[in-house]
């Protein structure tokens, strides 16, 4: 496991990693009136542009310093595929070191929801997720995280999304990464979505979903912030023996200390706690299980979320059986626990959980 992300070159500066005061002030420091910090806002945040040609609103030579020093270039898209007739679709990025990660939109009836990357690789080395199998690159910086949001704001805005113009109304942070392991900028990302526009994408907290394997110190900073984020939880099991090899992190935070994380989470936000449970035939999916996670997390502000497996390369493990599967649902509700089981949008693209490995197009 890597808990502290290798020292590595930083990404530039970029307008996304600011808060409103830290632009007015490097707009200053270039030269220029901090209004102008305002107007550059606005034409990212709002308008969800970077082309300085269309900024017309700014003097010809403060565009181009304002775009040069501002708005560089974080993320090239590599490659993007598509699945569910476009309304899945899956975006490739190499970051300006060569770094490459993935971001995935889901276009919903009422939602459009974006899974984002807050690491480019992972730490936290879990035996059936893709990404945990290559290791931790680099943490992203919070306008590496906040661009993937952008972009696909973008892609929408100009109707590139079949479905007609729409907007990014639910981030989930399920993406490459564990975001508690890159908790500053994480947190600055989430200002900057949640922050009203022009200041920011003016997305709710509450449409935004940070999914963490369990470290409890960040979990208590974030129940601490004062923000109404959704906090999922990857337990995967409910008793340490499994959990020690599922999710190697409860060697450090055992079920019982991550679950009290969780339970303090909701006290202090209100919110639903979501459990993330990955069902593996035969690993993780027995009745037992079920029985003993409804016994822990009964009369709780909690929401189970049970995602099938989904395959990835070189593993062993695969999905539980349905009739597995429904077993354990009902154990679930016979404990009065509210459980769903996730749909897998994005499998045949390897771009459901779990799968995001940033592995470079096969051509
Ligand atoms: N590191 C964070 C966020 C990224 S993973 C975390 O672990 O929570 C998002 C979710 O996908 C997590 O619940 C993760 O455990 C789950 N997941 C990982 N691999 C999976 C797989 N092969 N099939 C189904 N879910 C998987």
């Amino acid at each position: 496991m890597t808990l502290v992300a290798p020292r590595r070159a930083k990404p530039a500066r970029h307008l996304a990693d600011l808060s409103m005061a830290e632009r007015r002030t490097a707009v200053a420091e270039l030269g220029e009136k901090a209004f102008r910090a305002d107007q550059l806002s606005r034409h990212y945040f709002e308008r969800l542009t970077h082309d300085p040609a269309t900024m017309t609103d700014l003097p010809a030579a403060a565009r181009e310093r304002l775009a040069t020093e501002l708005l560089p270039t974080l993320l090239t898209s590599v490659r993007e595929i598509t699945c569910d007739d476009g309304m899945t679709r899956k975006t490739l990025w190499r970051l300006f070191d060569g770094a490459m990660v993935e971001s995935v939109l889901m276009r919903y009836p009422e939602r459009v929801t974006m899974c984002v990357s807050s690491q480019a690789g992972c730490g936290m080395n879990c035996p059936f997720c893709a990404t945990g199998q290559a290791g931790l690159t680099r943490n992203m910086s919070t306008a590496e995280i906040v661009e993937q949001v952008v972009a696909g704001a973008r892609a929408l805005a100009a109707g590139e999304v079949p479905g007609g113009p729409g907007r990014v109304s639910n981030i989930v942070f399920m993406g490459m990464g564990e975001p508690m392991a890159n908790y500053k900028a994480v947190m600055g990302a989430v200002r900057r979505m949640t922050d009203p526009a022009p200041h920011g994408l003016g997305i709710s907290a509450r449409n935004i979903t940070v999914s963490t394997v369990g470290l409890v110190p960040a979990i208590t900073k974030l129940s601490a912030e004062g923000l109404p984020l959704t906090l999922a939880l990857s337990l995967h099991a409910p008793d340490d023996e499994l959990r020690d090899t599922l999710v190697p992190i409860n060697t450090r935070w055992k079920v019982a200390e991550v679950l009290e994380a969780a339970w303090e989470y909701a006290r202090v936000t209100k919110r639903r706690v979501s459990i993330e449970y990955a069902l593996i035939k035969d690993v993780n999916d027995q009745e037992w299980r079920a029985d003993l996670l409804g016994r822990l997390i009964k009369n709780r502000l909690v929401h189970v979320n049970l995602i099938p497996l989904n395959p990835t390369p070189g593993s062993k493990w695969t999905a539980s059986r349905p009739q597995d599967e429904r077993a354990f649902v009902r154990r679930l509700e016979e404990h009065g626990v509210p459980v769903t089981v996730r749909d897998t949008r994005g499998r045949e693209i390897d771009g459901a959980c779990g799968q995001l490995a940033a592995a470079t197009p096969a051509e």
